[in-house]
């Protein structure tokens, strides 16, 4: 068994990128150190925040949550737990009792929301729906993230601005955002790397800023970490996430990293210098933008504007309209 490269300790990770093996304390205290970077380099977190974590039961949140409730006795502020409930049978609810677990041992109570108080159908409706309807039109809607993606979002944001949040913390890794960035290139989403990154949407009405702070930390190592510390967590998939255009960006980069390891810090480091250069990573110049938006007339929640209703309640229509469209 190799030795720890930093305190000669028995190591238990090798780190391809750095060809470094580590040991189990010197992994976590660097896994706890970027996240306090993330912190500093993007001024996400301030004493008497009130920060509503996004918790779903799965590694990452996990390892969200319990970093953050660790900094939260150095710089204090408080946490507020958030999961929000797809109604996705025997994925969701064997996972949301994990996050029940983690946030039991950290002292702190979930908040839970549903697709189905909020939108009226859960994603297992959804779907099925969307199953009948292709009967009659193969072509019809679309792939299951990007109806679910859209709800997840308004739900966790609708969410933390009832309990009075003032951040919104989502446990979006260094994979995730390379990942989205790439995405938004292949798709020429020109605009959809200017609302995106490591702290957006603050000064925004009705919307709670988001901040990413495991955005230094690979997928891998998040679930390396949580696994280390024990936390609980649940390893399933989602049973609609084969549909996923990510899915493939996401195989493409897990290959990419295993032939040249470095390739995701590589493609996040360029991602963050991109955005430095139209200044719109911080959180205070974000807070110095003015973006205008609207009320939807149908749900009352804040959006973008360009259509006459938000995207959650055009999703909701699709499918309540189905007189209408056949
Ligand atoms: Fe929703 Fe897609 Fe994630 Fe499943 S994989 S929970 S459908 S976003
Ligand atoms: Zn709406």
């Amino acid at each position: 068994m190799a030795n720890c490269f930093k305190c000669g300790g028995e190591a238990v990770v090798h780190i391809a990128y750095t060809k470094q093996d580590v040991c189990k304390n010197c992994f976590c205290l660097q896994f706890e150190s970027r996240v306090r970077k993330a912190n500093y380099d993007f001024s996400l977190l301030r004493r008497s925040d009130v920060v509503g974590v996004g918790v779903s039961g799965g590694k990452d949140s996990a390892c969200l949550i319990y970093n953050l409730s660790i900094l939260s006795k150095e710089i204090s502020f408080e946490i507020i737990p958030i999961l929000i409930d797809e109604g996705i049978a025997g994925y969701r609810n064997k996972a949301a009792q994990k996050a029940r677990e983690l946030c039991k041992q950290l002292g702190l109570s979930l908040n839970s929301f549903s697709y189905k108080e909020n939108f009226g159908l859960s994603m297992d409706e959804l779907m099925a729906k969307r199953g009948e309807k292709r009967k009659e039109d193969a072509s019809f809607g679309r792939p299951s993230c990007g109806y679910c993606g859209v709800f997840r979002k308004n739900s966790l944001n609708k969410a933390a601005r009832e309990l009075g949040c003032s951040k919104l913390a989502i446990g979006h890794n260094a994979d995730d955002v390379a990942q989205t960035f790439l995405m938004n290139l292949l798709r020429g989403e020109k605009s959809g790397n200017e609302r995106f990154g490591v702290a957006v949407d603050a000064g925004i009405a009705g919307f709670v800023p988001r901040i990413k702070p495991l955005v230094y930390n690979l997928e891998l190592e998040c679930a390396m970490y949580a696994l280390l510390k024990e936390l609980p967590f649940h390893l399933g998939e989602c049973p609609y996430s084969n549909e996923a255009y990510r899915g493939l960006v996401k195989d493409f980069l897990n290959d990419a990293e295993e032939k040249y390891p470095g390739t995701k810090f590589n493609l996040l480091s360029s991602f963050l210098s991109l955005q430095k250069k139209l200044s719109t990573q911080k959180i205070v110049e974000e807070s110095e933008k003015r973006v205008e938006t609207i009320a939807c007339p149908s749900c009352n929640e804040q959006f973008s504007g360009g259509e006459e209703i938000c995207k959650a309640c055009s999703f909701v229509n699709e499918f309540s309209t189905s007189a209408a469209r056949s």
